[in-house]
């Protein structure tokens, strides 16, 4: 049996350290209430970088853990802008997102890219790793999405040892064509690209592993249809992206409906 996994992806979002100071209080109060329904899925936020010592000092004690939604391509040293996975790991961010589709698009991640920052990250102790893939509307459109998501696993997972995918990755099947549309995939649809992204882990990693591996669904998860994606059985998680902005939509996502 996996763990469920319920991840809040915040984007550029909210514009102040105000506003996500409030928002980290109302999930506080909404998981202290909760602890008993919420302990058995995981649950992650992902604050924009100036957010994140805020987020963890404020969900102490909530079980909600820290990631956040990128990072550098280096360790230390003379790379004015970067980010280290240590000095994140350091301050108490327990997860790391990799290749969501608008880092792909908008700020051109290559594969290679995610590859160099996924070892950096497991270079790192401490950390996990949530990896996204996703096909675009047309690869969909054209029968892409099998070869699409192999392609882009197999490329990611250069060089990463079976134990880690195991116990330190967390793969984000995410349709770019359902993120922030309002078109979410049918639990079907989900359920069929989930398969296909755990039949390239069997390929590389053989069934024991890739049977481990949790996979969440992202794109338009809200309240009202998490529970019938949350019901197929390949469908691990979800990563929230819009509905995780107002702490009661993404407290009743984690809590099912
Ligand atoms: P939305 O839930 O806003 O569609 O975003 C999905 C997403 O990209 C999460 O990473």
């Amino acid at each position: 049996p996996r763990r469920s996994i319920v991840a809040g992806n915040w984007k550029l979002n909210p514009a102040t350290l105000t506003e996500a100071t409030t928002l980290l209080r109302l999930l506080k109060a909404n998981f202290e209430n909760h602890r008993d329904a919420s302990s058995a899925t995981e649950v992650v936020v992902f604050p924009p970088f100036p957010f994140l010592g805020v987020a963890v000092q404020e969900l102490q004690g909530t079980g909600i853990q820290v990631g956040c939604q990128t990072i550098g391509t280096h360790e230390q040293g003379a790379f004015t802008g970067e980010v280290a996975p240590s000095m994140i790991q350091s301050m108490g961010v327990t997860y790391v997102m990799l290749g969501h589709s608008e880092r792909r698009t908008l700020f051109g991640e290559s594969d290679t890219a995610v590859n160099n920052k996924l070892q950096l990250c497991l270079a790192q102790r401490g950390l996990q790793v949530i990896l996204c893939v996703g096909e675009t509307l047309q690869e969909y459109e054209t029968n892409l999405l099998a070869s699409v998501v192999d392609v882009q696993l197999k490329k990611a997972l250069v060089g990463v040892s079976s134990q880690d995918v195991l116990e330190r990755i967390v793969v984000a099947y995410e349709p770019v064509w359902a993120i922030g549309t309002g078109k979410t995939a049918t639990p079907s649809q989900a359920q069929a690209a989930h398969e296909a992204v755990r039949a390239t882990l069997t390929a590389l990693y053989g069934s024991h592993v890739a049977q481990g591996v949790r996979i969440q669904y992202g794109g338009s998860v809200t309240p009202d249809n998490i529970d019938a994606l949350m019901a197929q059985p390949d469908v691990d998680g979800a990563l929230v992206g819009g509905a995780s902005l107002t702490a009661d939509s993404f407290t009743r996502i984690v809590d099912g409906g």
